[in-house]
């Protein structure tokens, strides 16, 4: 009962149980290259055998720069079944942010794809890399990947490895400040795995068709590269094309039965379905999973109702993978369509093993649907502190080992998480808090309305007031007092945003959430508001 809970045992449970499963992975030029769980586990024995022979020590960074492909998938179990550690990049950060968390996290080797040679130019001064390796066509002087792969021992078995041990780094992506890497244990990712896949959360079973459409470097891509491989489901790696259409295709083509993304994927998505409805076949669906930012309840509705596609909200962090998901409790099955909704609208549910508590102004607050705390949580895979920056993590995790999520939320008596905001977008006007989550999906609501974002910006009498940043859909528009007329019935009069900016696409961060601070610094400059505006709060 000792046995060691690595990612070598999940990689030799799929060679074993589930060797003629298939993976299927795009191309750079687009053909679906098919391939098995034998093949691919067979391949990533020699590349981490090709790894050692590069004369690493334990613990060495392998460092990627990939789209969600086979051959990453192979350098995400090579690094740590050969007691290295992977560390995905992400090649939509800023060059400056992606050279400062190489030299940070002391990347020894970059596996690249050639499409991102480009983006390596730009950082390689800056980077302590020893060993570049490249996926397709290497240049003079660097090592092709197939090349080094060659060199690996086709027989060569890990050895035994500490389940204590890091598998993983992976870092924030930046939406509130700098980055920070946490370290992953090879435990933390077996014990995520089982956990998401039980049946009242992901339900994976060996006959779904998974296909994760956050790229592989976010949050682990929800762990699934190590989850469906270890309940033996077939995967669809999408590689970089991840636009409505391509998506769409390997849905009707591979019959997916199960991916996730960022809201802003699914509302893309949505609204190629809209655009021709009936034309595509997503009749193998069963849960589309959202998660990263709030899912607006008229993505999931619009989703659901007109085009039969299950939406399925989840809650997720760099530091914890997958947190919750809000598939309906037991006792909500059969209720009626008005108490069903408000939880399919939450964040849902924690997994198994997940211990959550919400700390508000006078303590721990009850689990009453309504009073809001910050979310702090603890568990088996939930990080322990940021890598090398022991100021923030005395700052993130509480004295008894919790970690603060900066999440504002209220619990139910069901256990549900619904997030009001994070704590650093929350708007604080006149003293009282305002959602920025529910003034956008107000907003959303609206037909002419694609995208919406609230930021707060500075005021002289209410300190501070949200202020919507709207995006519309093609041949359509709105006036702001149109907009604002529109969504007077749904919140406090007081929450009515004086300044509501039309622009042609709001900017999103590389994981495609809105980029709350790039617009607070756009604009927030201190005006004064009429007192109409606070009349009846
Ligand atoms: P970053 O902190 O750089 O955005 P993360 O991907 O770790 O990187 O973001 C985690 C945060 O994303 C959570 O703390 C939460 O605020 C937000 N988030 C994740 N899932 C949801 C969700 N379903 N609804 C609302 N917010 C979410």
């Amino acid at each position: 009962m000792h046995q060691s809970l690595d990612i070598a045992a999940i990689l030799r449970r799929a060679e074993q149980f589930s060797p003629h499963r298939e993976v299927v992975s795009r191309e750079p030029d687009r053909s679906c290259h098919r391939t098995t769980y034998g093949e691919l586990a067979a391949r990533a024995r020699r590349l981490a055998s090709a790894l050692l022979r590069l004369g690493l020590e334990p613990g060495t960074r392998v460092a990627t720069l990939c789209a969600t492909h086979r051959q990453h998938w192979e350098a995400y179990y090579a690094a740590p079944i050969a007691g290295l550690v992977t560390h995905p990049l992400n090649p939509r950060l800023h060059p400056d942010d992606i050279a400062f968390i190489a030299d940070h996290a002391g990347d020894r080797v970059l596996i690249v794809d050639e499409a991102f040679l480009p983006l390596y130019e730009q950082i390689r001064d800056r980077t302590p890399f020893r060993n570049v390796v490249v996926v397709g066509t290497a240049p003079p002087g660097l090592l092709g990947y197939e090349q080094l792969l060659a060199t690996g021992d086709p027989e060569w078995q890990p050895a035994e490895l500490d389940e204590r041990s890091t598998a993983l780094v992976t870092y924030t992506s930046g939406t509130t400040g700098r980055p920070k890497g946490v370290e992953v244990s090879h435990r933390a990712i077996a014990v995520h795995a089982l956990s998401s896949a039980l049946p009242g959360w992901l339900a994976i079973r060996d006959d779904d068709v998974v296909m994760p459409v956050v790229p592989m470097f976010h949050a682990l891509a929800w762990g699934w590269p190590y989850t469906a491989a270890l309940l033996g489901a077939k995967q669809v790696l999408p590689g970089p094309f991840l636009d409505p259409d391509s998506l769409l295709e390997l849905i009707a083509g591979e019959r997916v039965t199960l991916t996730g993304g960022v809201p802003t994927v699914w509302m893309g998505l949505l609204n190629t379905l809209d655009a021709a409805p009936g034309t595509h076949d997503t009749s193998s669906l069963r849960a589309v999973l959202s998660g990263g930012a709030t899912a607006p309840p008229a993505m999931i509705e619009g989703l659901r109702g007109r085009h039969a596609v299950p939406l399925v909200h989840t809650w997720g962090m760099t530091e914890l993978v997958m947190g919750a998901v809000a598939n309906l409790t037991w006792d909500l099955q059969d209720a009626p369509e008005d108490e069903q909704r408000p939880h399919r609208y939450a964040q849902g549910v924690p997994m198994p093993f997940l211990e959550i508590r919400a700390r508000g102004d006078a303590g721990y607050v009850a689990w009453d649907g309504q009073s809001l705390g910050e979310l702090e949580i603890r568990g088996p895979w939930v990080a322990q502190e940021y890598v090398g920056a022991p100021e923030a993590s005395a700052e993130q995790w509480t004295d008894d080992g919790w970690f603060r999520t900066g999440d504002v939320v209220t619990i139910s008596d069901r256990g549900y998480i619904r997030i009001a905001d994070r704590a650093k977008d929350l708007v604080k006007s006149g003293g009282e808090w305002i959602s920025t989550p529910e003034l956008e999906s107000a907003l959303m609501d609206h037909p002419a309305v694609a995208e919406a974002a609230v930021v707060a910006v500075a005021d002289e009498k209410w300190t501070e007031r949200p202020l919507a940043v709207v995006a519309f859909r093609p041949g359509t528009t709105a006036t702001p007092e149109e907009l604002r007329e529109f969504i007077a019935p749904k919140v406090a009069r007081w929450w009515l945003p004086e300044r509501i900016e039309i622009v042609e696409a709001i900017p999103k961060t590389a994981v495609g959430k809105f980029n709350k601070l790039a617009l607070r610094q756009q604009y927030d400059t201190p005006t004064d508001t009429p007192d109409a505006a606070k009349a009846d709060s």
